[in-house]
């Protein structure tokens, strides 16, 4: 059983770990507002509770993770997230990054290639009342059906820039994607300037799980 439960405690254990971020680099207000609003502590198991506020990745279960604080943060930062945005996240897993996006203000649309983890994060968000648009498939592919999308976020580390999301992403519109090998990746940032110009920035190495599927990893 997951304990919904905030408290002094895990308050306090919060605005540590926003100090910590925001040593690291984090600058926008308004994502570290974010971090420092919602309860981690809801996305995990009662047994790792008392991990939720240390500044790491952790298991979720199903061979999968929710990132580390300060990844969410740093891609949360990359996105520039407007109230209104129509955003599609790929690879929801605990439904953390996901809430975070949608306390930001955005309009979530987010898919999950693992059944259980799709059905046990949307019947838990569904609980906790956070209102995010669900969906279970293959997200190398994007979401054709929901498309064209202001922001695109990739939380798994992907091999290439799938073609798909470079298409479903709106003209003036940002995808945030970790691309690189099944061990480390870099994060990048595209921006589509015109429907055929596309200004890429590089940033940091990460460590994501693998993206799955026909543009991910097979
Ligand atoms: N955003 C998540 C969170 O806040 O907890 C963390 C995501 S975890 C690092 C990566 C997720 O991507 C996993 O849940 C994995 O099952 C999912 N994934 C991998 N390949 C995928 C694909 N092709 N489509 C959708 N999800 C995928």
């Amino acid at each position: 059983m997951l304990k919904l439960e905030d408290s002094y405690r895990h308050k306090g254990q919060r605005k540590e770990l926003v100090k910590i971020i925001k040593k690291k680099g984090i600058k926008d207000e308004t994502v570290l507002h974010a971090i420092n609003t919602l309860p981690r502590h809801f996305f995990f198991d009662t047994a790792l509770d008392s991990h939720a506020y240390e500044d790491k990745a952790f298991p979720i279960g199903e061979g999968q993770t929710i990132s580390q604080p300060y990844t969410v943060a740093f891609q949360t930062e990359l996105l520039n997230i407007k109230p209104g945005d129509k955003v599609l996240e790929i690879g929801t897993g605990s439904g953390y990054q996901g809430s975070i996006l949608h306390l930001l203000g955005a309009e979530v649309h987010t898919i999950e290639y693992q059944k259980k983890l799709f059905d046990r994060t949307k019947k838990f968000l569904s609980k906790l009342g956070i209102d995010l648009h669900f969906y279970f498939g293959d997200g190398s592919q994007g979401l054709p059906t929901q498309a064209p999308f202001d922001k695109i976020l990739v939380t798994a580390g992907a091999p290439i820039v799938p073609n798909s999301l470079l298409k479903q992403l709106k003209v003036g519109g940002i995808l945030v994607i970790p691309v690189g090998d099944r061990n480390t990746q870099k994060m990048l940032r595209l921006t589509k300037k015109t429907a055929t110009k596309i200004i890429k920035e590089e940033y940091d190495n990460f460590a994501f799980v693998p993206l799955l599927g026909a543009e991910g990893w097979r």
